[in-house]
Order: C-alpha cells, then structure tokens, then sequence
C-alpha cells in the first residue's frame, strides 16, 4: 500500500532521514518507537507531504507522492493525520469540526455527513458532545474528536504522532482504547509512540529508528523481548528499566519509593516481588555510608522474569555484603535473605552491588 524508497530529509545541512526504504501492507499497523530527535516526527510528516522530502521515492497504491504529474491532493486524502495537539477548530462545534472537511473537500451533501459524524462520534464515545466547543472537552475528548475527524475524511491509512504524549496520565487510556478499536476495525496504521505496551500489544510491525534510519524493525516479539542490535537492545533496556541518582544524605525517600512502585505496577509484578524490591531499596541504602554519588537501577525482563537491583555508589572500595562490614548485619540477613543471588565488584570509583530478587 505504501511504498517508500530511499526516502531522505535535509533541513539545510542537517540530514534528518537518511536513505529509508520500507513497504507497508494494507491493513498493518506499524508502530515507530526511539529516541526522540531521531526523525520519527520528519518521517511521518513526508509521508504525507506535510514536509518535502529531499530524495527518493513514495508510493501510495503504486502512485507516486513526489511525482510533479501525481494529483497530489487526491493522494493525501488517503492519509489521515492525528497530532499530539488535537489542532482542532475551536471557533466551530464537535460536530462541524466533523463535518468541515467531508462538505468543503469531499463535495459531500450535509444530510449524509451528519449522519456520518453522528456514528463516528459514537464510535469514540462522545456523540453526546456534538454540540459542545472543544474547549469544553478534557484532553483526552478532544483527542478522540480530533480522531474522528480524521475518519470523516475516509482515509485508508491513519498516521498518529505521540497521540497520548500531551495528555495527562488519566487521559491516556481513553484514547488507546479508540486507536485500539480502529486496529479491530483493520484500518492500516502508522503510530509514533512511547506507550511500550501499547505499542508491543497492537502492532504487526515495530520501527526501532535511530539517528535518521530504521535501525532495526521486527514483530513486537523481535524488538522488546529479543532486539538483535546494540542500539536497540541499549534503548529496550532503558526504557525497561528505572534509574534513580542520589547526591546527598538528605536524598527523597518518598519520591524514590514512588518511582520503584511505579516501576512495580508497569511491570505487573507480584505483591510478594514489590514489597522485597521495596525492603531491598531501603536496606542497601542503609549499608552506605557515602551518598555524595550513587547510582540505582532497577530492571526487569519480562521474558525470563529476572528482577534485577544495581547499586553503585562513589567511594573506597568496600564490599558493604560481606559480614561485619557495615554496622547493620541484620539489614544485610534481610537483603540476602530475599534474593536469589548477590554479587560486588569494584570499578571505576565504584562499589557495585548486583543483586537478583527473589521472584513467585
Ligand atoms: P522525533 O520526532 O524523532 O523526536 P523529529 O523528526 O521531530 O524527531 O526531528 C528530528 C530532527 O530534525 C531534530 O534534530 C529536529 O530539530 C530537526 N527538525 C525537525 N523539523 C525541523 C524543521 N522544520 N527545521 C529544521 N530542523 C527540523
Ligand atoms: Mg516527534
């Protein structure tokens, strides 16, 4: 369906998209994941012209986008596009937000455009709003208006940058839940995204882009789980993973110990796991005596289950796990005691302690 073929952007000597050649089958939905800066943005603004691209080539249903012969207008109409800022009209109603496009470009008669707008507000739960202004509506609403929108349009592909990334967190689910049903409905998409479960759930395909290029693409099974490539086995691990830097002595417990059980309920762990990850974070920050530089992290893999712990802390070397060290044994008999193996070295200034915890 889409075909796109050593595809390239240059914002004057900043080469943004280099040479990118890849092909989307009708009906598959592609999610775009990495780091920011990389081009994602770029790469789904040239797929639908919103910037030109430097070089190559892409065609939609065999017709070329860049060709000066192409109706080019006629081709974007196939794409939709949803922003992360809704961009929708706020002078005019939910409902004529629907409705402006399908009547003004598409020629189409009000009676049938209504009654179109009408199902698809209701297929993104918010037909009672017809008549409200979009400043009346909660991010999340307005964000599945503005997907609505882009379906009046009848597009055969929808293309979404970062949806839910200027939404509160309560507002992110919401509109997963609609992208999710158009995924049911088998509408062909192109998803930039941060929600990882997301992404791994729904998709046929994953892009892992970095630095201008799709560095390595693969089920969603190949990238999260089994990334063959060194940028995005660094990437999946530090999005996995949670790292939490400590300066002082009067470093904030509450706000770590909230971070760790956040990190507990992404990952799904189980009470008994969470509670010793918990224990374990307050017991080997007991142990240290110098907290001028310390380093946690904190990683699960979801497909062998190992709970890992790493702590590196700054200072002379010192294995704080071996008995009669640090003043607190019984700290020390309580770490032990919940994991499955504890390890020390020492590198570069470091005391590093790698502990695995214990799981179900
Ligand atoms: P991503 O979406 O992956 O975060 P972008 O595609 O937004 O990345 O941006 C990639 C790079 O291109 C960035 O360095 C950004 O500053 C640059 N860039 C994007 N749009 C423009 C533009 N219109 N003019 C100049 N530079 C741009
Ligand atoms: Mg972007």
């Amino acid at each position: 369906m889409i075909s796109i073929r050593n595809l390239s952007k240059h914002f004057g000597d900043l080469v943004v998209l280099k040479d990118i050649s890849t092909d989307i089958k009708k009906g598959e939905v592609i999610s775009i994941i990495g780091p920011s800066g990389t081009g994602k943005s770029t790469f789904l603004r040239c797929l639908n012209l919103l910037e030109t691209p430097t070089g190559g080539e892409i065609l939609i249903d065999g017709l070329s986008l860049l060709d000066k012969k192409s109706d080019v207008p006629k081709i974007r109409q196939k794409m939709g596009m949803v922003f992360q800022s809704f961009n929708l009209y706020s002078h005019l109603t939910i409902l004529e937000n629907l409705t402006i496009g399908p009547v003004k470009l598409l020629k189409k008669g009000r009676d049938e455009t209504n009654k179109k707008a009408f199902e698809l507000l209701k297929l993104v739960g918010l037909a009672e709003k017809a008549y409200s202004f979009p400043d009346e509506l909660s991010g999340g609403q307005k964000q599945r208006v503005a997907i609505a929108r882009c379906m009046a349009m009848e597009p055969e592909i929808l293309l979404f940058d970062e949806p839910t990334s200027a939404l509160d967190p309560t507002m992110v689910s919401e509109v997963l839940s609609v992208i999710r049903r158009l995924v049911r409905e088998g509408m062909t998409m192109v998803i930039v995204t941060h929600e990882m479960e997301f992404a791994r759930n729904i998709s046929s395909r994953v892009f892992y882009m970095d630095q201008g290029v799709i560095y390595e693409e693969g089920t969603p099974e190949q990238i999260f789980d089994n990334p063959q490539k060194e940028r995005t086995k660094t990437f999946i691990h530090r999005i996995r993973s949670l790292t939490h830097h400590i300066s002082s002595k009067d470093y904030d417990l509450y706000a770590l110990q909230g971070e760790v059980e956040t990190f507990c309920e992404k990952h799904m762990l189980s009470k008994k796991e969470s509670d010793y990850l918990a224990l374990i974070t307050e017991e080997v920050l007991c142990l240290q005596s110098d907290f001028s530089d310390i380093d946690l992290s904190l990683s699960y893999s979801e497909k062998d289950g190992t709970l890992e712990f790493v702590c590196a802390s700054k200072g002379t070397p010192l294995n704080p796990l071996e008995e009669g060290v640090a003043d607190d044994d019984i700290g020390l008999r309580l770490i032990k005691s919940r994991c499955k193996s504890v390890g020390y070295k020492y590198e570069n200034g470091k005391n590093i302690l790698m502990l695995t915890v214990k799981g179900e």
